[in-house]
């Protein structure tokens, strides 16, 4: 747990009480603060009150003496509309901040030079942060790994020299910490996503730019136009390295067939490990995040002093991945069991149906995203066969009509098994039951994990099956 001595003596409020918030409010009274924190919810309330946090109603407290508004990041802070705290913070000249922006400041108080590694992009930051974190490991590094992904910032150990943090960071979190200044700031992608939260993409990508442009270090993958844009401007402000799993570069880091490589200007690449055969980080997607991870810490430790001469191949062979991220499950002897029940839309679909190219038996749909699936016609010649369930059910029914034979299986267990009986009927070398139902789950289930792991569960009472060991 961190505490927050940053705002000893001063009154802050703290707006949503869910895990982070609950963590600002008590890092913040156990640093010395006046803590008046709220929350629209009353099991929020009630969760808070458990753990003697200070409640005071916003609706109508004085703001005039808070120093600080410290906001959760589900919270809009500009669009659709500014949130009614957001209007009352700056009607009274508060601060609007949130907890990575009171991780920032402590850092900056009592361990400025602490390693901090801050990830953002579109797509891909949980897999990149959790490699990242896995490589430091491996090298025998402290580290401690949170934000947007697992723990909250907060409730993390302090930092200090020698403990590397490697955070996760949404946009919304990056637009609630103004001075984050990380040892190495990561930018994997920018594509369009949450704009009903972020208005134009320009404004998305701005507020991802500043993970690139406040760090010590930047590194910035450029296989979109806007990673491209940021890396030009970052080299008139400081040290950046680019990566691509486009184009070979050089400067810079790339894939050189299936293996990471670094080259320097002259075009001298040095090996650093090869992604062959890694089951956790298949697809060309993949190869993007593992370049983010590996520019990331090879840089952070070269600008530490630290040795990076360290075992890459033993790191990055040994990733046990993230669950329901096209997911390993097990095999029944040829046929392949994948979850990647994270693929909420037709895009995350994509990229498990480029990395499993054929005799896929594909279990798709739930609460459908705008589209459908139609976007993901030109891989449709590897789908053996399609077993529909939840509510998209006869919207891609229609889609699929007279191009892939399909079933309406309409739950999980029934495709699960209509999937597992066809796939070991096929001839093919490795058919694969694939789980992507490029649908959000809150139809059949609570959300994305609790799908993902009905799947396992299923594919585990599977008569013959071989669960797959974590590596
Ligand atoms: P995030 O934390 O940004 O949501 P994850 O690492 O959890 O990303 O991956 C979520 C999904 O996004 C994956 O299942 C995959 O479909 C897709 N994805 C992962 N990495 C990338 C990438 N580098 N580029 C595009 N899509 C990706």
């Amino acid at each position: 747990m961190i505490r927050a001595t940053s705002f000893e003596g001063k009154s802050v409020a703290v707006f949503g009480l869910g895990a982070s918030g609950i963590a600002a409010a008590e890092a913040l009274r156990d640093g010395g603060a006046r803590v008046a924190a709220w929350d629209d919810g009353v099991a929020a309330r009630d969760a808070a009150i458990a753990k003697d946090i200070p409640l005071v109603d916003l609706n109508v407290a004085d703001w005039s003496g808070f120093s600080a508004l410290v906001l959760t990041p589900g919270v809009p802070l500009t669009h659709p509309a500014p949130h009614w705290t957001v209007m009352r913070a700056q009607d009274n000249g508060v601060a609007i901040i949130g907890d990575i922006e009171i991780f920032a400041r402590e850092r900056a108080l009592h361990a400025p030079g602490a390693p901090f590694i801050a990830i953002t992009g579109t797509n891909g930051k949980s897999t990149t942060t959790a490699l990242i974190a896995h490589i430091l490991r491996h090298a025998g590094q402290d580290v401690q790994m949170g934000g947007n992904i697992g723990r909250p910032i907060l409730t993390l150990e302090p930092p200090e020299p020698g403990r590397f943090h490697v955070i996760e960071m949404s946009s919304f979190q990056i637009d609630l910490t103004p001075t984050l200044g990380p040892t190495i700031g990561v930018m994997l992608n920018v594509t369009p996503d949450h704009l009903d939260r972020h208005g134009t993409i320009e404004h998305y990508a701005g507020i991802k730019e500043r993970v690139v442009l406040g760090g010590d270090i930047a590194a910035v993958g450029i296989d979109d136009e806007y990673g491209l844009a940021m890396l030009r401007r970052r080299i008139n402000i400081g040290p950046v390295v680019a990566f691509s799993a486009e184009k070979s570069i050089a400067p810079g880091y790339s894939l050189l067939d299936d293996t990471v490589v670094c080259s320097n200007r002259e075009g001298l690449a040095v090996k650093l490990g090869s992604l062959k055969g890694i089951s956790t980080l298949r697809g060309k997607h993949n190869g993007q995040n593992a370049l983010g991870a590996v520019a990331a810490v090879r840089e952070c430790l070269s600008a530490l002093g630290r040795s990076t001469d360290i075992d890459w191949q033993g790191a990055l062979s040994s990733f046990p991945g993230l669950p329901h991220r096209m997911e390993e499950i097990g095999r029944i002897g040829k046929v392949l069991f994948v979850n990647d029940s994270k693929a909420t839309n037709a895009d995350s679909t994509e990229k498990a149906l480029l990395s499993f190219p054929r005799d896929v038996y594909w279990i798709v749909g739930g609460k459908p995203k705008a589209g459908g699936i139609a976007s993901l016609s030109p891989y449709f010649g590897g789908i053996s066969r399609a077993y529909l369930i939840g509510e998209s059910m006869e919207e891609f029914a229609a889609t699929l009509d007279g191009k892939v034979p399909f079933e309406r299986s309409g739950t999980l267990d029934a495709a699960v098994w209509a999937a597992s009986t066809a796939a070991q009927a096929s001839e093919g070398a490795e058919p694969v039951v694939l789980l992507s139902p490029a649908c959000a789950s809150y139809d059949q289930f609570r959300n994305f994990e609790v799908r993902g792991d009905c799947f396992r569960g299923l594919v585990a009472s599977l008569p013959g099956i071989e669960i797959r060991a974590t590596p």
